[in-house]
């Protein structure tokens, strides 16, 4: 897969700057939080997810929504598992993880989520080596770059099933292979975009899959509720990430966000990793079914 193809988060969304909001305390894994050992940054973190462990679908780099998940998850405490595309995102994960001397705490594996047996070999292999799980973060979309270029009529076939394949289709995979690995109060969380709810006519093809993504989740929640695994999406505004910069103007549109939202600034992926480790912690022990939006409130005005 081409790092032009490996787009879209689609998250339509972005670029700009920092994409980092006020805080700047972005995806990165330098920093002053870095530079404190697990034990300290475990005293730092207001939710203990200690003896916690789970998957993270979805770390290609720094700037990936799932890493700034996994930063703040191993902050709580949490033990993480990151099951990333390909052998050059396995490099960057374990050099992530060996930039806070994490990498011996935290198994690495490849998943390409198109692949079936990959999937179900990761999962026994978290099985034989870990044990249970707690959380699940999914956070993963593909889309072809010709078919989000395209007005969404003339997205081709194929295009529109790849992308509905890995942005979407995948969680329900994933939710069914876990399914002998789910501790008592397990959490599923997948990421979303506001291009799910209405229209935004540059992301393309993704908004009819975040649609769909947004309803699997209801139907999840539904499914698996009776044994205690909450399903849950964050909504979340437009980020810096590889993905949302391939998208053809996104780098205008993030610019401009934030001037549109309620606080006035974007939100930045720390606070986007704050809710998800709230959704993976037993402080949202009665949400399942949900899609929280995380993005300064832009969901709630119309842009002018
Ligand atoms: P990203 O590029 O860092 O993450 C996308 C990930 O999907 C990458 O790690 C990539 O390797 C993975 N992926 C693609 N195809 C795969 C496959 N076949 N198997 C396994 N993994 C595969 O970008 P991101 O912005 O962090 O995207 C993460 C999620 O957040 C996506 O669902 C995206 O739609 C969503 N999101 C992003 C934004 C944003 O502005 N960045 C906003 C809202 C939602």
């Amino acid at each position: 897969m081409s790092s032009v193809d490996q787009p879209s988060g689609l998250g339509t969304s972005g670029l700009g700057t920092s994409g980092l909001g006020t805080s700047g305390s972005g995806a990165s894994g330098s920093g002053a939080a870095s530079a404190l050992n697990t034990s300290t940054r475990s005293l730092l973190c207001p939710l203990r997810l200690n003896g916690k462990r789970g998957i993270i679908f979805g770390v290609a780099n720094h700037r990936s929504i799932a890493w700034a998940c996994a930063e703040r998850l191993m902050e709580c405490g949490a033990e993480v598992i990151l099951a990333v595309l390909d052998e050059r995102s396995e490099k960057r994960a374990r050099s992530l993880l060996a930039e806070r001397e994490e990498e011996s705490e935290h198994a690495v594996y490849q998943c390409d989520l198109r692949v079936e047996d990959e999937l179900l070999s990761l999962i026994d292999t978290v099985k034989r080596n870990q044990g249970k799980i707690d959380f699940v973060i999914h956070s993963v979309a593909f889309a072809h770059l010709e078919d989000l270029k395209q007005p969404i009529s003339q997205c081709r076939q194929r295009g529109f099933l790849d992308a509905m394949e890995v942005s979407a289709f995948s969680l329900l995979s994933i939710v069914n292979a876990c399914r002998e690995l789910w501790s008592e109060s397990a959490s599923v969380v997948t990421m979303s975009y506001i291009g799910a709810e209405i229209a935004i006519p540059s992301y393309g093809v993704m908004g009819p899959i975040k649609a769909a993504l947004e309803a699997e989740v209801r139907y999840l929640a539904a499914e698996v509720g009776e044994r205690g695994v909450r399903v849950n999406a964050v909504s979340a505004g437009p980020l810096k990430t590889l993905a949302a910069s391939a998208v053809p103007g996104f780098r205008k549109q993030l610019k401009e966000s934030g001037d549109f939202t309620p606080l006035k600034r974007r939100v930045n992926h720390r606070e986007v990793a704050d809710t998800v480790c709230f959704l993976c912690s037993q402080m949202s022990s009665g949400i399942t079914g949900e899609v929280i939006h995380v993005d300064a409130g832009q969901h709630a005005v119309r842009m002018q």
